[in-house]
């Protein structure tokens, strides 16, 4: 057999996910898992009767239509206009996809030319960094330091070159909590605008913000013609794994991603896009709700890892929790969190590995707080362990 490596120079390098690394240690050593980000309770209900319903009358049960269930795309448009006041067309202006990953996918094979530039903060969600690959365009990150990690703007105009094609936002921001500000938002569009670049925006956390309000940067004059916004019902309904994203922008943007997304899963979960086309239009009650109960269990979270000694970097929105390791005389993120499942019997994510500048997260490490509160109290008392 030839020498020549069997994975292609695109993915060399990506290996496992460390959601899949830290998991199987959680399994192996029957540790807490808040590492990988799903909620330990299902979503309404409602809602999982809702896809039972489908299931049984036969819907969705065949391949769906390419772009989505019209359902469900009314759904996303009516939801689109009921938070935010943007209007899209449900025909035209609203793409289903598996997920927002695979959204994200198809975007980035999209939009990209192979040697274009593809501005994003780090740490980054761990998909962006393959996705960006496999269009064999080039990630340039804009580095979200601690403590707030606020983006630096004028590093972000700095990074722009004649090669930028994209910027690939991503607010709430998965790991660090950091919700964009309105000013924020405005210069960054201001920049879009000024160097005619695209926008891909993830806003898989938009039902999420503590502080602050999320605003849609697709809201902002001039940005609806540029932008491409993605969401899905995984975070926001606690149904990770039906895996119904969207895509909402202008319809030949959207006709872009639909002819990549076509040749990716062509279409997806069938029955459960029934379902999500009702999660939709849920009262205010069900996002008022679910966003003060998690911030409740941030609030919990957070105080029980400070009382165990990290360092606690409070989170705007998601649901994350970043910490510091400093405290405890440590500085390697990986190491302590292969460590730690032996040490303590708690499985999280070391925020190292969403950075290309080994130094800027070395020592940060991530908690996830959609558990149920007597697993997280369980598990922050287990972590106090670390100065006893
Ligand atoms: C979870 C997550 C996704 C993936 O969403 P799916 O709908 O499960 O594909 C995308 N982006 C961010 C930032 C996430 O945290």
């Amino acid at each position: 057999m030839s020498t020549r490596p069997l994975l292609n120079r695109r993915l060399g390098g990506l290996g496992t996910t460390i959601f899949a690394e830290m998991s199987a240690l959680a399994s192996a050593t029957g540790a807490i898992n808040l590492g990988q980000g799903f909620p330990d309770t299902d979503g309404p209900e409602e809602i999982r009767e809702a896809a039972v319903r489908a299931l049984r009358e036969g819907k969705g049960n065949q391949y769906p239509p390419g772009p989505g269930v019209p359902e469900l795309r009314a759904a996303i448009a009516e939801h689109q206009q009921r938070f935010y006041d943007l209007a899209f067309d449900p025909d035209t202006e609203v793409l289903v996809t598996a997920g927002a990953t695979e959204a994200i996918a198809a975007a980035m094979l999209a939009l990209l030319e192979p040697g274009d530039e593809v501005i994003a903060f780090e740490p980054f969600y761990d998909s962006y960094t393959a996705c960006i690959a496999m269009a064999g365009a080039k990630r340039i990150p804009l580095t979200l330091r601690a403590p707030s990690f606020r983006p630096d703007l004028d590093e972000l105009q700095a990074k722009i070159t004649p090669q930028t094609r994209l910027l690939l936002l991503n607010t709430p921001h998965n790991p660090t909590g950091m919700v964009l500000s309105a000013e924020e938002q405005d210069a960054i569009a201001a920049l879009a605008i000024e160097h005619d670049l695209l926008v891909v925006t993830d806003e898989v956390y938009e039902h999420l913000v503590y502080e602050g309000t999320h605003h849609p940067i697709a809201t902002l004059p001039g940005m609806r013609e540029r932008t491409v916004s993605i969401s899905s019902a995984g975070k926001t309904f606690s149904f990770t794994g039906w895996k119904v994203g969207w895509v909402t922008a202008n319809g030949p943007l959207v006709s872009a991603v639909r002819t990549a997304k076509q040749y990716l899963t062509y279409v997806s979960s069938g029955p459960f896009q029934y379902a999500i086309a009702e999660a939709l239009r849920l009262p205010d009650s069900f996002f008022d709700g679910f966003r003060a109960d998690l911030q409740r269990k941030r609030d919990l979270l957070g105080e029980g890892l400070r009382a165990a000694g990290f360092e606690v970097y409070q989170p705007q929105g998601t649901y994350f929790i970043t910490t510091d390791i400093t405290p405890f005389g440590e500085k390697d993120a990986s190491a302590f969190c292969r460590a730690l499942p032996r040490r303590c019997g708690v499985v999280a994510v070391p925020n190292s590995v969403f950075y290309d500048d080994p130094d800027a997260g070395r020592s940060q490490v991530r908690f996830t707080f959609c558990k149920k509160d007597d697993v997280l109290r369980e598990a922050t008392s287990r972590l106090q362990r670390l100065t006893s």
